[in-house]
């Protein structure tokens, strides 16, 4: 079978960073699976579908007109790279994220990532209901005063502006909503390696991630 690592985790735990660089380093595919709850809160913004319709944006989920290639995500063909990025479209990804039927419609989506030679992908639920077979389980912590630190820099070098203490907040909200929803909650699988982020540089993250992966 092909090989998946898989790596969960609150928000800003540096789980995407960690995982893109492991990918790259094996050569493995890239599956963000965040960007795919961020599309679907971008396009029910965008279409005014309420964030809780659970029958409409599950068969809009099916059907989502997006594509990921090199690095680029494309929502109907435009480039939303960045728009998906922005602060509120991660917290409605969070209130989209709630609803099992469009977690149900995205499920398949999701597994047909993985092609030969292997796969890395990064997200809350990729070790515990998509990939539970994953060959290599991760699951990432960090401090949420650390993580908002990681946040606040991001949107700053983006030119954003940016509050920590409300990122904090956010991050907190986000991080409580994805813990209790009663579908693939937030949680570390019994047969996953614990990597505590607050005090590792991204290489020595990435390091320990490829160590698992070759023992
Ligand atoms: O990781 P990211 O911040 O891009 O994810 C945005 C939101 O999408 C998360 O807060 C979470 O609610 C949801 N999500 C999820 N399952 C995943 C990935 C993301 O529920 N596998």
């Amino acid at each position: 079978t092909i090989p998946v690592i898989t790596l969960d985790g609150p928000s800003a735990s540096g789980k995407g960073t960690v995982a893109a660089r492991v990918a790259a380093s094996l050569g493995f595919h890239y599956l963000d699976s965040g960007a795919l709850y961020r599309l679907m809160a971008l396009y029910a913004m965008r279409n005014q579908i309420a964030l809780d319709h659970e029958a409409r944006l599950a068969m809009a989920a099916v059907r989502l007109p997006a594509t990921f290639a090199e690095g680029v995500v494309k929502l109907e063909g435009e480039d939303v790279s960045d728009a998906i990025r922005a602060e509120e479209v991660g917290i409605g990804a969070s209130k989209v994220a709630v609803l099992p039927a469009l977690r149900a419609a995205l499920l398949q989506r999701q597994r047909d990532f993985r092609q030969a030679p292997g796969l890395v992908t990064d997200g809350r639920d990729m070790g515990s209901v998509v990939f539970p077979d994953a060959t290599v389980k991760v699951f990432l912590t960090a401090s949420a005063a650390e993580r908002a630190r990681r946040r606040h820099k991001q949107l700053i070098d983006k030119g954003e502006a940016a509050n920590i203490l409300q990122i904090q907040q956010d991050i907190e909200e986000r991080d409580a909503r994805d813990a209790a929803r009663p579908v693939a909650p937030l949680k570390a699988e019994a047969d996953a390696h614990m990597l505590d982020t607050t005090d590792l540089t991204v290489d020595q993250a990435v390091a320990q991630v490829l160590a698992w992966w070759r023992n």
